[in-house]
């Protein structure tokens, strides 16, 4: 390949990138755009997780009396969490 060749080519490659990022940048921001109306949408039909503490059962068993139980302290009993993004969104539903 003589260096005529190679330059035409690097060009024209060069000319290809700068094409493919800018409507790259577009796809992105499209795509951003997309997940991020997704996951509002998710977050309002979808607002809780289930409390890691008592895995959702709403219960405290103690300690010593395995089978006495009270309401979970971290969820009030209620065996689930707000999302994150419910939290610091400050969006969806709430109870
Ligand atoms: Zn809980």
């Amino acid at each position: 390949m003589d260096p005529a060749t190679t330059a035409q080519l690097t060009d024209q490659l060069l000319a290809k990138t700068t094409e493919i990022t800018a409507e790259g940048v577009l796809l992105l921001a499209g795509a951003g755009l997309l997940a991020t109306v997704g996951y509002r949408i998710s977050l309002a039909i979808h607002p809780y997780v289930r409390c890691g503490w008592c895995r959702g059962r709403g219960r405290d068993y103690g300690e010593v009396y395995r089978r006495a139980f009270g309401d979970c302290h971290h969820c009030k009993g209620t065996g689930r969490k707000l999302r994150l993004g419910v939290r610091l969104l400050h969006t969806g539903r709430r109870r």
